[in-house]
C-alpha cells in the first residue's frame, strides 16, 4: 500500500500552503518578483514550523521556468524533477559533523549547475557542524559564485557563529498559531475525510506547541486509531488536559469544593498527564479570568489582586517543578491557597447586604419612636454583626486575646507552639480547615494564647470563625486548653507597635477578662529591646 504520512502528504508545494509564517513568505515572494536572490540565507526558530519546507518551496521557485505569483509552477520540468534534481543538495548536519559534506561542497561549488538556474544548498540543523567544518562553510559564504543560494537552517540560532550569521539574510520563524494550525488540519481532514470532535482537533492544535509538523503526525497516529477522534483519544493517548478540565478546577476553587478538586488533581496524577501543559492551561485561564474581571461589572470569580498572585505562583513554581519529587502536589498545594477566598461576587454580595441594612436603618429612625418595631431593630442589629462587620464581632476578641496574649508572651513560648502547630497541620484532616491555615504564621505565644497571622483579611474572619475547631484539636492532641486569635499581618504591626510603645512607656500589660480574670504578671522591663526580640522571634523592630 502506498501510504504516505501526512505531514509528507501534505508538505507544503507553493508560498500558500506555508502556513504562520506570512510575513517571511512575502519577504521571500518579494526577492523572487524583483530578481534580488540573496546568496545566503538562515532560518532560524522551533521545530516543525516550516523551516525546511519553505527552503524547499523557495528552491523550487527560483528554478522554476514558469513561477508563479504563489511560487512554483510545479508543472514544468525543473518542478517536476526537484526531487531528484542534482542541483538541489540537502545536508543534514545533525546526522554527522559534516566535514566532509562541508569539503565537497569547496570542490563542487566553482562548478555550474547541471540543469538548473541555482545550484541551491540546504544545510539542516546547522547549528551541530562541528567548528572546523563552519571554517570551512565561512570560506565558500565570503565569496560564492553568483549561482549558489545557501539555505541555512536552525533551532538554536544562538550555537551559530557570528561570523556566519553576519553573511547570511536572517529569518526567524515563529510558532504556529492554534488558530492558522485548526485551519490547515481542518482542511486535511476535509481531504482525507477523516471522522473528529472540534474539541479534539482544537486539542491537537494545542498540543503541537505551534508545530505543524507535531500536529499532523498527532492526527496521523489517532486517525489510524480510531474510527471517530474524541477529545477522550487526545487527552489519553498524549497526557493532555481539557479546556473543560481546567474550568471545572478554576469552578471548585470558587465553590470552594475541596474534595472534588482533590480528586481532579489525583487522577491528573493517575494519567500521569503533562504538568507543564496543566500550568501553562491554567496560566491561559487565569488570564482570561484576568481579563474578564476588568471588563465585566458582574464578574463573579476571584479577585483581579488573587489571580495575578496565583499566576506569579504558577510560573514561580513552573521553573522547579522538573525537579520536584510531586509535580502535581506542588500544583495543588499552589491552587488549594485560593479556596475560601473572597470572590467579586461575595464581596459585592456583602456590599449589596450592607447597603440594604444601611436603608433599613435610615428607615427606623426616621420612623417616629412610638411605632419603632423593637423586633425590626434586634434583627436588623443581628444581621449587620454578622454580615457587614463580621470582623467588627472578632475585633473585641481580637483586643483582648493579644492583650492577654502580650501579658507573658515569651520566646520560649513561641517557638513552642511553633511546633506544635506545625506537627497539627499534618495531623487536620478537615480540608477546609487546613486550607485556612495553611498560611498562617504563628507570631507571638504566651503559656495559653497564641496569635495567627495571615495576609488575607477575609481569610482571619474565617478562621476566627472556627476558634472552637482549631481549638478543640488542639486540646485533643496537645491536652492543653490553649487559645488561638487571628488577626491580619497589617492589624498584626499595629499591635505590635502599640506593644513597643507601651513598654517604652513601662506600661504593663494586664489580663482582660475574657474566660475569667486572673493574676496579672509582669516582665520586669530592663531591656525593652532584648524583651521585644524574644517575643518577635527575630522580627526587625524598631524602636524609636
Ligand atoms: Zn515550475
Amino acid at each position: 500500500m502506498d501510504y504516505k504520512v501526512l505531514y509528507r502528504k501534505y508538505r507544503p508545494d507553493n508560498f500558500s500552503s506555508i502556513i504562520g509564517q506570512d510575513y517571511m513568505v512575502s519577504i521571500l515572494k518579494n526577492a523572487i518578483k524583483n530578481d534580488k536572490i540573496s546568496h545566503a540565507y538562515i532560518f532560524s526558530g522551533p521545530r516543525g514550523t516550516g523551516k525546511t519546507s519553505t527552503a524547499k518551496v523557495f528552491a523550487k521557485a527560483i528554478n522554476c521556468l514558469n513561477p508563479t505569483d504563489d511560487g512554483p509552477c510545479n508543472n514544468c520540468e525543473s518542478c517536476i524533477h526537484f526531487k531528484e534534481n542534482a542541483d538541489i543538495i540537502e545536508i543534514d548536519a545533525a546526522s554527522n559533523n559534516g566535514v566532509d559534506e562541508i569539503r565537497e561542497i569547496i570542490n563542487n561549488i566553482k562548478l555550474a549547475p547541471a540543469y538548473s538556474k541555482y545550484k541551491v544548498y540546504i544545510i539542516d540543523e546547522v547549528h551541530m557542524l562541528s567548528t572546523s567544518a563552519f571554517n570551512a562553510l565561512l570560506l565558500t559564504l565570503e565569496e560564492p559564485p553568483k549561482h549558489v543560494v545557501f539555505i541555512l537552517a536552525t533551532t538554536n540560532i544562538e550555537a551559530v557563529p557570528i561570523t556566519i550569521l553576519s553573511r547570511c539574510q536572517r529569518f526567524d520563524f515563529h510558532k504556529i498559531s492554534i488558530n492558522d494550525i485548526m485551519k490547515r488540519l481542518n482542511f486535511v481532514i476535509e481531504n482525507e475525510k477523516i471522522d473528529i470532535d472540534s474539541d479534539a482537533l482544537e486539542e491537537m492544535a494545542y498540543i503541537s506547541d505551534g508545530g505543524m509538523r507535531d500536529a499532523l503526525s498527532i492526527l496521523d497516529q489517532l486517525s489510524s486509531t480510531s474510527e471517530k477522534i474524541t477529545i477522550n483519544d487526545v487527552i489519553e493517548h498524549f497526557g493532555s488536559v481539557s479546556k473543560k478540565q481546567v474550568d471545572d478546577l478554576y469552578n471548585l476553587i470558587l465553590e470552594n469544593n475541596v474534595d472534588n478538586f482533590d480528586n481532579i488533581m489525583k487522577k491528573f496524577k493517575e494519567c500521569a498527564i503533562d504538568y507543564k501543559v496543566l500550568i501553562k492551561k491554567l496560566l491561559e485561564k487565569i488570564e482570561l479570568e484576568a481579563l474578564k474581571s476588568k471588563k465585566e461589572r458582574d464578574y463573579q470569580g476571584l479577585t483581579y489582586q488573587d489571580l495575578k498572585e496565583m499566576a506569579f505562583e504558577l510560573a514561580d513554581i513552573s521553573n522547579y517543578i522538573n525537579v520536584s519529587i510531586d509535580p502535581y502536589l506542588l500544583i495543588e498545594i499552589t491552587l488549594l491557597k485560593y479556596f475560601n477566598k473572597e470572590t467579586n461576587f461575595t464581596s459585592r454580595t456583602n456590599q449589596n447586604i450592607s447597603r440594604e441594612i444601611n436603608e433599613q436603618e435610615n428607615e427606623i429612625k426616621e420612623t417616629p419612636k412610638n411605632v419603632v418595631n423593637k423586633n425590626k431593630e434586634d434583627t436588623t442589629k443581628i444581621i449587620s454583626q454578622e454580615i457587614i462587620s463580621a470582623k467588627n464581632s472578632y475585633e473585641e476578641l481580637i483586643k483582648i486575646r493579644v492583650n492577654n496574649c502580650f501579658v507573658n508572651a515569651k520566646k520560649e513560648y513561641l517557638q513552642k507552639v511553633k511546633d506544635m502547630w506545625q506537627n497539627l497541620l499534618k495531623k487536620i484532616e478537615d480540608k477546609s480547615l487546613l486550607n485556612l491555615l495553611i498560611d498562617c504564621n504563628v507570631v507571638t505565644a504566651s503559656d495559653q494564647i497564641a496569635v495567627l497571622t495571615n495576609v488575607v483579611d477575609g481569610t482571619t474572619n474565617l478562621i476566627n470563625s472556627r476558634l472552637n475547631d482549631i481549638e478543640t484539636l488542639f486540646n485533643k492532641e496537645y491536652n492543653n486548653l490553649y487559645k488561638f486569635i487571628a488577626l491580619t499581618e497589617n492589624e498584626w504591626n499595629k499591635e505590635k507597635q502599640v506593644y513597643i510603645n507601651n513598654l517604652k512607656n513601662k506600661q504593663v500589660y494586664h489580663y482582660i477578662e475574657e474566660p475569667k480574670s486572673e493574676e496579672v504578671v509582669t516582665n520586669n522591663i530592663d531591656n525593652i529591646e532584648k524583651i521585644a526580640y524574644d517575643i518577635f522571634d527575630k522580627e526587625k523592630i524598631e524602636i524609636e
